[in-house]
């Protein structure tokens, strides 16, 4: 598997040309969300170093040569701030390109200081929040020993006063909690974020999608946020470096 993959047709990033800090055949994450389309792997908070940081440089001077992509995004086999050399990346990342860095965050470890360290140097951060109690949480989101809603929306809160940058939630909705669409809201309203991503699971997996009609009702729930809707939003065309690569991550599907 490579570390740098890509671009990949994103509706809310462009064209993103993903670099994956875990980059293992099974996932690696802090949750195993009930959505995931990656079935097999590992749940933990423990974090590691996954992929060197040279090799992550090696690849990315080397794709960054054949495609220009819109955004660099930290994002792949499972949460991205479990790797320890995350900072370290982000350097070399920088010294490469003055891209946009963006990072797909499950928002777990945002609690953790050197995280949040690493993470006030990205300029887009797209933060995963699915419930509003820890009943929810443990039923959707299925997080590791250790990862609590509590901490979780604290450290959130906690990163969006200290960054900069864009600061974007990004919502999954379903059946288990589109009635809580309310709660979500108001928790939502007091992260204050740039821009929120209102989701449902289109790519295969265990989880039924809501329809279009019934994510437009949600998106008039959080009415005063600026927001985006998986159905409302076209994807860019891209040319992937590698076809059958997005294909193993199953990143093909919309
Ligand atoms: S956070 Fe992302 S990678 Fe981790 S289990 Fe949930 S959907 Fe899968």
């Amino acid at each position: 598997m490579k570390i740098v993959y890509g671009p990949v047709a994103s509706w809310r990033l462009g064209r993103s040309l993903g670099v994956d800090l875990i980059c293992s055949e099974k996932k690696i994450c802090t949750f195993d969300c009930i959505y995931c389309q990656l079935k097999e792997g590992k749940v933990t908070n423990k974090r590691d170093s996954f992929v060197s940081s040279e090799e992550v440089k090696k690849e990315l001077k080397l794709a960054l040569k054949q495609t220009t992509p819109d955004v660099i995004t930290l994002s792949g086999m499972g949460e991205p701030t479990l790797a320890k050399n995350m900072n370290r990346t982000i350097e070399i990342i920088r010294e490469l390109s003055d891209l946009p860095l963006a990072i797909l965050t499950n928002s777990s470890l945002m609690n953790d200081e050197n995280v949040q360290n690493s993470l006030k140097k990205i300029d887009i951060i797209v933060a995963k929040l699915d419930a509003h109690n820890q009943v929810l949480f443990e039923n959707i989101n299925r997080p590791a020993e250790g990862v609590t809603f509590e901490k979780t929306f604290a450290g959130i809160k906690s990163l969006r006063r200290h960054f900069n940058g864009k600061f974007a939630i990004q919502i999954m909705f379903m059946k288990e909690n589109k009635e809580h669409a309310q709660e979500l809201a108001e928790l939502t309203k007091e992260i204050c974020p740039d821009e929120v991503q209102i989701n449902t699971p289109l790519r295969p997996c265990d989880v039924k999608p809501l329809s279009k009609r019934e994510l437009d009702e949600i998106e008039k729930i959080f009415t005063g946020l600026n927001t985006i809707s998986v159905y409302n939003s076209p994807k860019p065309k891209t040319d992937p470096l590698d076809k059958l690569e997005l294909i193993k991550r199953r990143r093909l599907e919309p």
